[in-house]
């Protein structure tokens, strides 16, 4: 008999902020890159791309900063509110509702049954409760 797959960590829904740290992340690594070839070449081409480059690299920082904070508030003002948008039940606020699909939690651990947390706690079995295929128990 093969044994079950392990079911991996809890999942989250990635705010749209962690979208917006990677795309500045990689716009300060092309800066990186943009530079190095700037110091070989000197050609004024590449210099004007670089500003155009800092320029929207640092708006992108700033829309980061701001959808950032958005979340961090969200998590004060509303915690359940922003638990149910981590576990991706329901979508973030400042995100676009149209086309919004519930995270599938098939593969997400059961307090219970895959941790082996007492049942008598305050733990509860989410085994079977995924939004997306929901079965009877
Ligand atoms: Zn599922
Ligand atoms: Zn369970």
């Amino acid at each position: 008999m093969t044994p079950l797959p392990k079911r991996k960590i809890i999942g989250v829904q990635v705010h749209h902020s962690q979208d917006l740290s990677n795309a500045s992340a990689y716009g300060a690594n092309m800066l990186t890159a943009l530079e190095a070839a700037i110091s070989k070449s000197d050609k004024q081409e590449l210099k004007d791309l670089y500003s155009m480059l800092a320029r929207y690299s640092k708006q992108i920082s700033e829309h980061q900063r701001k959808a950032q904070t958005q979340m961090r508030t969200l998590s004060l003002v509303h915690p359940e509110t922003f638990k149910q948008c981590v576990d991706g039940r329901i979508p973030w606020p400042d995100e676009t509702e149209e086309g919004f699909e519930a995270r599938c939690t098939c593969n997400d651990q059961c307090a219970i049954h895959d941790l082996g947390k007492d049942q008598e706690d305050f733990w509860i079995c989410t085994c079977g409760e995924c939004p997306q295929h929901v079965k009877s128990k």
